[in-house]
């Protein structure tokens, strides 16, 4: 696709006056007494929106905004992507989507079973929203999900008192499409990934893509003991054949689907070959640690997580030598 096409070029128009406005209401809320925090919204397109979240790791400071939120107006309603860390962060999105519109609620997507795509549930089930998630996502939620709950109580404290875990209504398996006045909304599930159970959302008549952990930029992404390398890869192909003109990554700034590319699927691959030499030359863990990495130096959190993601995936693909 030509970059520079008007079609691209009216997009990320769209999104610059959209980080200039998110700015503006920032500096212009900054005199707002309540207790909520305030989130920065990016306006997408004319009916999509979204919080970015903190290119760091979740903390009170952060109030575990830390992956971005958005939503899509409809005649029909409004429809969420990410119960978010927690209530608090998933009340202050309801007051910015209430700032923009008096549509109600429909629907809440979790992009994974991850907390902070789960743990805000409560919040929006209290309001008799329904929430959908991929089945695998269901299952982490289901088995993992208290031990993130009791995470989250740890960072913010007695903030979130009445936490408690919320399991989604509906599940998702490769493609399920919502029902709303307006535009078609898609879920999609491009297969193994980041974590198990990762979904996006695809709006079809837009060509935008939110599509959550399967993407990152800005930051260095995170490789999880059960996130899927290989499929990744492949993954990322499929979500990519969708010619997407503007994508909300899971983490980062909305951008174009090659900058995402580079640093999510470019940077799988390019560990994977260094681990693969490092395989074949009977090198071990250590070795692993070592990788030159410094390609990716310039992202956020590449401090906290290179490391780490080179021994897990070390212990992937030895895995798989033995299997
Ligand atoms: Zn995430």
């Amino acid at each position: 696709m030509n970059p520079f096409s008007d079609r691209s070029i009216k997009a990320v128009m769209f999104v610059l006056f959209g980080v200039f406005m998110g700015a503006w209401s920032a500096l212009t809320a900054s005199a707002d007494a309540s207790e909520l925090p305030i989130l920065v919204i990016i306006q997408v397109s004319e009916n999509v929106y979204s919080a970015i979240g903190a290119t760091a790791a979740p903390s009170r400071d952060n109030f575990g905004h830390n992956n971005n939120l958005s939503f899509v107006i409809t005649e029909g309603g409004v429809v969420v992507v990410n119960g978010g860390d927690n209530a608090l962060l998933a009340a202050a999105l309801h007051r910015a989507i209430k700032e923009r519109t008096d549509k109600p609620v429909r629907y809440v997507i979790n992009e994974n079973g991850q907390g902070h795509a789960f743990l805000g549930n409560s919040y929006w089930s209290d309001l008799g929203v329904k929430i959908l998630a991929q089945r695998q996502a269901i299952e982490e939620i289901k088995t993992h999900g208290e031990a993130s709950l009791s995470q989250m109580r740890e960072r913010m404290g007695p903030l979130v008192s009445g936490a408690r875990v919320v399991v989604p209504d509906i599940a998702v398996d490769d493609r399920y499409v919502l029902e709303l006045a307006g535009e078609p909304i898609e879920l999609r599930r491009f297969g193994a990934a980041h974590s198990p159970g990762d979904l996006s959302v695809w709006l079809p008549e837009q060509r935008i893509l939110i599509a959550g952990d399967i993407a990152f930029h800005e930051r260095l992404l995170g490789i999880f003991p059960d996130s899927d390398v290989d499929a990744w890869i492949d993954s990322f192909d499929v979500m990519a054949d969708l010619d997407p003109v503007i994508v909300i990554p899971g983490h980062g700034h909305p951008t174009d689907i090659e900058t995402l590319r580079y640093f999510t699927q470019g940077y799988l691959q390019f560990l994977r070959d260094e681990i693969e030499v490092i395989l074949d030359d009977d090198g071990d863990l250590s070795d692993a640690y070592n990788v030159d990495q410094s390609a990716y130096e310039m992202l956020d959190t590449f401090d906290e997580l290179a490391q780490k993601n080179a021994g897990r995936m070390f212990r992937q693909m030895e895995e798989k030598l033995f299997q």
